[in-house]
């Protein structure tokens, strides 16, 4: 018998997976990677310490599109957790299915979080995945119902745990007996749920019906500015944000916009994203030298480069003074 464990890496999914493996199960991992929480580095060596084959999922922009418009709502931020557990599990469903596995693991523990683990929030989530019996959930079995592979016998419910609610130390105990070594950090969250990088995200959601994940991967290059209904600058807080902007303007995915380097001083390099672009150039000019040091530079004399989009190459398109 096989199955397909939810793994993020985090302490909970690695549990499951040995509470599994430990009863003969083969496992295979499966990590769902987005723009706003890709753990897939750390999950691929916690996988490696279990043994276990893993999958990394890289969300498209079919993903962008559900987030932007979620069916349940979205929690205390910008996060739509409830239709992304739904996608997680449709992915564990397509993939049971492809490797021939009888059911899907999952670190869930009742009641620990309140955007998704509440009992209501799993019988939801596992009813529109279509995988109604068949997620096992070892950290918490005890405290649901059982699945089809507790009753038909795949798997032996007294060897499943009852815990809910919130609590590390438990978890780190049962880590500990079973042999688990390396005991993985707390993760640093989804991007999607702090409540300071909501407005952004719901700036992108209000301007572009159908986002991208290059839409996406540009929220975390920079200044996000609102220019006009149309139009959106991103300037660069630092160097890394500069070489960011370059790749993401390259990217033959990348939106119609304008990238602006200044070419004779040291200041940050922007982007200019939407379809009316060019009456925004000097604007943008005047915002770049505003977050530029004056007394490094000759203002009179400071010239920006602008670079178009013609197929995929990047030409120099103007001096902007
Ligand atoms: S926190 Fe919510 S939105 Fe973010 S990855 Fe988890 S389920 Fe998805």
């Amino acid at each position: 018998m096989k199955a397909i464990v939810l793994f993020s890496g985090g302490l909970d999914s690695l549990l499951a997976t040995r509470i599994i493996q430990e009863q003969g199960i083969e496992v295979t991992g499966l990590n769902f990677a987005t723009p706003f929480y890709d753990r897939s580095e750390p999950a691929q060596k916690a996988a490696d310490a279990l043994e276990m084959e893993l999958i990394v999922y890289r969300t498209g922009n079919e993903y962008m599109e559900q987030i932007a418009h979620p069916r349940f709502g979205y929690g205390k931020a910008v996060n739509p957790c409830i239709d992304c557990r739904i996608e997680m599990y449709r992915v564990a469903k397509e993939q049971m299915e492809q490797f021939g596995a009888g059911f899907v693991v999952s670190g869930d523990v009742v009641g620990q979080r309140p955007n998704n683990q509440m009992q209501h929030q799993l019988r939801l989530i596992q009813r529109e995945s279509e995988l109604d019996g068949y997620i096992v959930r070892p950290l918490s079995a005890g405290a649901m119902i059982p699945t089809q592979p507790e009753l038909q016998g795949w798997i032996d419910r007294k060897r499943l745990h009852r815990y809910t609610g919130r609590g590390r130390g438990r978890a780190i105990a049962l880590a500990h007996r079973l042999g688990i070594k390396k005991i993985p950090p707390m993760s640093t969250g989804c991007f999607l749920c702090e409540k300071s990088y909501a407005p952004k995200v719901f700036d992108l959601f209000q301007h572009e019906p159908h986002p991208t994940n290059w839409d996406a991967e540009i929220l975390n290059a920079g200044r996000q500015l609102r220019i006009s209904p149309k139009v959106k600058m991103v300037l660069a807080r630092n160097e890394n944000h500069c070489k960011r902007l370059e790749e993401l303007f390259a990217r033959s995915d990348a939106r119609p916009s304008i990238l602006l380097i200044p070419e004779s001083f040291q200041g940050p390099t922007a982007i200019l994203i939407g379809e009316e672009i060019q009456e925004s150039i000097e604007l943008a000019g005047t915002l770049i030298l505003r977050y530029t040091n004056s007394d490094k530079y000759d203002p009179s004399a400071a010239t920006i480069r602008v670079c178009r989009h013609s197929s995929q190459t990047v030409i120099p398109a103007g001096i902007v003074k």
